[in-house]
């Protein structure tokens, strides 16, 4: 029996896809540079203890957290792999925790560098840092043209040990290039300073998933994967470069199938009136487990392998469809938000187009009440 047998709403993670997309992607990679996966806010919501056992076991050897939190969880589930906090820590509380869980910093200014070295010095023992390099995001990191001092100033500090120097792209995914380049030369620019000054041997990184399809150039010793190792592209021109498969199917199930006349209208505000006699099934998922409201009228689910509407208000724990036209139909037969059923697969990407939004943030917006089962 799986486990899912008793739940009204629940999340496949297919782990073989997972790991097929991780040696995929460390295919695509220069032997010698590492694979950093990024496992933030929950994995993008695929569950990140899970996800990065299978990533360490395919080929990844770094992980990518955004808070402490985040990275003494997957500490406490034993991993050891090497984790960078991708966000900002400033409290010495916070630098106290990372040093105990050995999770690495991203550090921005001298002040900040400052806070970990004194630390470190009380504690007698090197703390790793990354630093991070501004080239054009205008988030976190030193200015590029400040970056070769804060590199000395950091590396004369005797218990900080740089394990790298990074940079983030903001538009890689941009069929359009130029900014890309642009940020990459100043990067360039900034690691060559460093090598002429002797400072070259230091783990370099800047590609996401964007960047690690559309530019091998931009690899360098490491890159930082989140979205396409989770399967999904991010964007389309960027297809077909590496095979990928999503990792994640919803699934949820009709609780209450019913007969409903002419003219009746659904659900609050009745924002969808049937034209005629409707065959409408209730289905045991809704906005509270990440099923966006604004799709409402607009969603498609599959049930027994065909496309079907939704019809109404999406509500908070659940929603009906139209299933006038299938027969033999059950309540507690499956019915599929997002993944494959028989022939037909329906995409995360829909629901970003239809939303006007970007898929990272739908594959994190699904709640911790859908149970995350892998399969
Ligand atoms: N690197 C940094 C600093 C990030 O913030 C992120 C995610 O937003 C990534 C890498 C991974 O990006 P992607 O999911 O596009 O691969």
């Amino acid at each position: 029996t799986s486990s899912h047998e008793c739940e009204r709403a629940w999340i496949e993670i297919d782990l073989g896809a997972l790991a097929a997309n991780t040696q995929h992607l460390r295919q695509w990679l220069a032997p010698a540079t590492e694979l950093l996966a990024v496992v933030k806010a929950d994995a993008y919501g695929h569950g990140a203890v899970t996800v990065a056992q299978t990533v360490l076991a395919h080929g990844a050897t770094w992980l990518g957290v955004a808070t402490i939190p985040e990275g003494i969880a997957l500490r406490q589930a034993g991993i050891t792999a090497p984790i960078l906090v991708l966000g900002s820590v400033n409290l010495p509380v916070q630098v106290q925790m990372m040093a105990e869980w050995q999770l690495q910093p991203t550090l921005s200014t001298p002040k900040q560098a400052l806070i970990f070295s004194d630390y470190a010095d009380h504690l007698r023992e090197p703390l790793d840092v990354h630093l991070m390099i501004d080239t054009g995001m205008s988030r976190l990191g030193c200015p590029w043209q400040d970056a070769v001092g804060f590199v000395q100033f950091v590396q004369r500090l005797p218990h900080l040990r740089i394990q790298g120097i990074y940079s983030h792209f903001a538009s890689a995914d941009d069929p359009d290039p130029s900014l890309m380049w642009q940020q990459q030369a100043y990067f360039e620019q900034v690691c060559q300073e460093l090598a002429s000054l002797g400072l070259g041997s230091v783990r370099r990184h800047m590609a996401n998933s964007a960047a690690t399809l559309a530019n091998r150039s931009s690899h360098y010793d490491m890159v930082r994967i989140g979205l396409s190792l989770y399967g999904v592209y991010p964007a389309p021109h960027l297809r077909d470069v590496v095979p990928l498969q999503p990792v994640m199917q919803v699934r949820s199930r009709i609780t209450l199938l019913k007969d409903i006349p002419a003219h009746t209208g659904i659900s609050y505000g009745h924002q969808f009136i049937a034209p005629k006699p409707m065959k409408i099934a209730v289905v045991g998922i809704g906005y509270a487990d990440g099923v966006p409201r604004l799709l409402s009228n607009k969603l498609e689910v599959l049930v027994q392998g065909k496309r079907v509407r939704q019809v109404g208000a999406i509500t908070m724990d659940q929603l009906m469809i139209d299933v006038s036209d299938i027969d033999g139909l059950q309540e507690g037969d499956v019915v599929t938000l997002l993944g494959e059923d028989g022939e037909d697969c329906l995409t995360v990407e829909t629901w970003a187009d239809t939303l006007g939004t970007i898929t990272w943030e739908i594959l994190c917006g699904f709640k911790n009440r859908l149970p995350r089962i892998p399969v």
